[in-house]
């Protein structure tokens, strides 16, 4: 993984958002910053310098795993050895005499925050940074592209065991269970969230995770799930039908297809994300279901389950090639129903390539 590239073009970013340097807390952007993968540590950017602090559980794996950043070990807790290191060492002068430190607002805490500031010299001058460096993680290299894909495949074959285990009386947690444990088997590090298998009315439940209800003789089973794989997620949702499908039942899911579809079909760069919501509501506008649409078409996938961008009615975000989203428009009337179909694509040149495999016919379980 490209670390020092991305490394240096934060360090470019400094500059124009106004921060003479950046404190990265977010174990995510630790980890695409520098490559280390362990639970505790700060990442201090400045214009010249890297330095990745931790204690000394992390010693070993920081020495192995840390690329273009300077590993400091300290007994005392990340932050204040970041506050002891710029007391010790901060010679630029910025703006006016003073230092300008970005933090990630959405992720240190207020106690965090609090004890740096406390240990801070008074010229260093906290700010909340702009999301500098998960904007950069929303396009994707070649290589993060390689690991989204052998993640997604790796979850799909996922979706076989679920069908094997899908059969009336059978709890949802069962099924759930029998992906999880193939999961591990095939080499995944974990889930990438609580799988769901929402059957007969739960399925209304958009966020239905797997409980030991036993799944209904006829009526949908959403099963939306994934994997993470060498530190990438995958996400995928089918719904299939328990019995013969009805009329109705059919009709719906068509519904909830041909608007996955249109969304697809409307990923391509230049595009904003609003416009890609907007194609997946219009097909559920024309078929009467709109309003039962009750969450957002996708969503950002890679070091993390969800990330930006959010791909939301009224967004503006616009696709550039390599970015990764979930397309996954939804229908649910609550105490009867609900169906969702989901694929995670990649954009291309000229469109994008949908990278989860599976057929979205509707798959009956007699
Ligand atoms: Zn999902
Ligand atoms: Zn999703």
């Amino acid at each position: 993984m490209d670390h020092k590239g991305r490394q240096k073009r934060l360090q470019g970013a400094l500059g124009p958002s106004r921060l003479d340097g950046l404190l990265v807390v977010h174990l995510p952007n630790i980890r695409y910053l520098c490559g280390f993968t362990g639970s505790a540590g700060t990442l201090l950017i400045t214009e010249e310098k890297s330095l990745f602090f931790t204690d000394g559980r992390y010693t070993t794996q920081a020495r192995a795993e840390v690329q273009g950043a300077r590993v400091v070990i300290r007994r005392k807790p990340p932050l204040v050895a970041v506050a002891e290191w710029l007391t010790a060492n901060r010679r630029t002068k910025g703006h006016k005499g003073l230092w300008r430190l970005g933090i990630e607002g959405e992720h240190l805490t207020v106690a965090g925050r609090s004890r740096l500031a406390g240990a801070l010299p008074s010229n260093v001058r906290l700010k909340e940074a702009p999301p500098l460096v998960e904007e950069a993680r929303m396009v994707k290299d070649a290589e993060e592209i390689e690991r989204l894909r052998a993640a997604v495949m790796l979850g799909a074959g996922l979706f076989d065991c679920a069908l094997t285990a899908i059969r009336p009386g059978v709890k949802e947690a069962e099924v759930a269970a029998e992906m999880e444990y193939a999961a591990r088997r095939k080499g995944a590090d974990q889930m990438s969230f609580e799988t769901i298998i929402a059957s007969g009315e739960r399925s209304a439940l958009p966020h239905g995770r797997a409980s030991d209800a036993p799944i209904p003789a006829a009526g949908f089973v959403v099963c939306d799930f994934g994997v993470i794989l060498a530190g990438y997620c995958s996400d995928m949702t089918r719904t299939v039908y328990v019995g013969r499908p009805t009329d109705e039942a059919r009709g719906v899911y068509e519904a909830v297809r041909e608007a996955q579809q249109a969304a697809v079909a409307a990923v391509r760069p230049g595009v904003s994300v609003g416009e890609v919501d907007g194609a997946a509501r219009k097909l559920l506008q024309r078929n009467g279901l709109v309003r039962n649409f009750t969450h957002s078409t996708g969503h950002g996938v890679g070091l993390e389950i969800h990330e930006a961008p959010r791909v939301a009615s009224g967004q503006t975000e616009t696709l550039h090639p390599g970015m990764v989203i979930t397309i996954e428009p939804g229908v649910y009337i609550p105490g009867k129903w609900g169906v969702r179909i989901e694929d995670m694509v990649v954009v291309t040149e000229r469109g994008c390539e949908v990278l989860t495999p599976t057929s979205k016919e509707l798959i009956a379980i007699a």
